[in-house]
């Protein structure tokens, strides 16, 4: 990572979807939501968590996720997301930067996740980033498109890194 003429803050963006399918329990930002159906993924497919590991690897100016945490690898088969973003928030500390904000939206029609907020980031917080440096939004795409139609759930995110002085 060059220096970047000094700067101190650094921003990265996240996106994630995933399909969902039935015999898949649904998690999503680290905690396990009733539905009928989960998300298919080569680890728990929490696209909250892939999302919010996109943005600080993007921040960190080190590629994407996929870099990291390879479908092919084995050891990251059925993992928990929240191990795997710990590992990045980790990576991010190794390299002197400390997440200060994450922003993000959830887009599901169902099931609804609003009543699940305050939860996901208790569970979010055990990766190191504070629970009130997290904001959560859940949208519907209001019946559009494929999350409109249910047939998968995506997420955006966005973080800011400071370098740890
Ligand atoms: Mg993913």
């Amino acid at each position: 990572m060059g220096d970047n003429r000094g700067f101190s803050l650094r921003i990265g963006i996240g996106y994630d979807s995933h399909r969902l399918v039935e015999g898949r329990r649904l998690i999503i930002g680290g905690i396990h939501i009733e539905f009928s159906k989960g998300l298919l993924g080569h680890s728990d497919g929490d696209v909250l968590c892939h999302s919010i590991m996109d943005s600080i690897i993007g921040a960190l100016g080190f590629g994407d996720i996929g870099r990291y945490f390879p479908d092919t690898d084995l050891q990251w088969k059925d993992a928990s997301s929240i191990e795997m973003l710990r590992c990045v928030v980790d990576l991010s500390i190794r390299h002197g930067f400390e997440v200060v904000w994450i922003d993000s939206t959830v887009v599901a029609e169902r099931p609804r996740l609003a009543p699940h907020i305050d939860s996901m980031k208790g569970a979010l917080s055990r990766t190191g980033i504070p629970a009130e440096c997290i904001n959560i939004k859940a949208k519907t795409d209001e019946g559009m498109g494929f999350t409109g139609r249910g047939e998968g759930i995506a997420a955006y995110a966005t973080c800011l890194l400071r370098r740890i002085e």
